[in-house]
């Protein structure tokens, strides 16, 4: 099992597309797996290739299903996914971020959204989402894009984090300068 670290805001690779996944085998498999793990060693619901460094159109969702149990979750893997329809009607709701750590804010997106994504053999899916899922889903094929979600917040919004973002962007590159 690889561990991988996840970048912090202000790492280039957040920022740049990806390549579509194209390969269906045992090193998908793997890499699946160890961002599962990467994603609930960081206490994350999502996690997107770029943020642990690789430029891949992939991304790995767990849901907890069990109030009760946070450990209790649907784990998705999701290659190539691709939003094809999205409701006009829009929900608020406060996002973080893994590569974002310690800012929450409220975001605005469509409430349902329909999609297709491959699994890990390959094999395509269409399927309908809406609530935490399709908030999470999003969040994630925004990643792909090289999209952050302080992206979508108001210019005064973004004004009042410039401070915090600054500061993950210096740390992020004395952590590169290190590594
Ligand atoms: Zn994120």
């Amino acid at each position: 099992m690889k561990k991988y670290a996840v970048k912090i805001y202000g790492d280039p690779v957040l920022r740049k597309p990806v390549e579509p996944i194209d390969t269906f085998d045992e090193s998908l498999e793997e890499f699946a797996a160890d961002m599962v793990h990467a994603m609930i060693e960081h206490d994350g619901i999502g996690l997107a290739a770029p943020q642990v460094g690789v430029s891949k159109s992939f991304i790995v969702i767990g849901l907890p299903v069990n109030a009760d149990d946070p450990d209790d979750r649907k784990i998705f893997t999701m290659a190539n996914p691709e939003i094809l329809e999205e409701s006009e009607e829009t929900v608020v709701m406060d996002e973080g971020c893994l590569s974002i750590p310690d800012i929450t804010e409220e975001v605005e997106r469509p409430e349902w959204i329909k999609l297709k994504f491959q699994d890990l053999k390959g094999e395509e899916y269409e399927i309908e989402a809406d609530g935490i899922f399709a908030r999470v889903i999003q969040h994630e094929i925004d990643h792909l894009d090289g999209v952050l979600f302080v992206d979508h917040l108001s210019p005064l919004k973004r004004t009042l984090l410039r401070g915090k973002l600054k500061r993950l962007h210096e740390d992020s590159k004395v952590r590169a300068e290190e590594a």
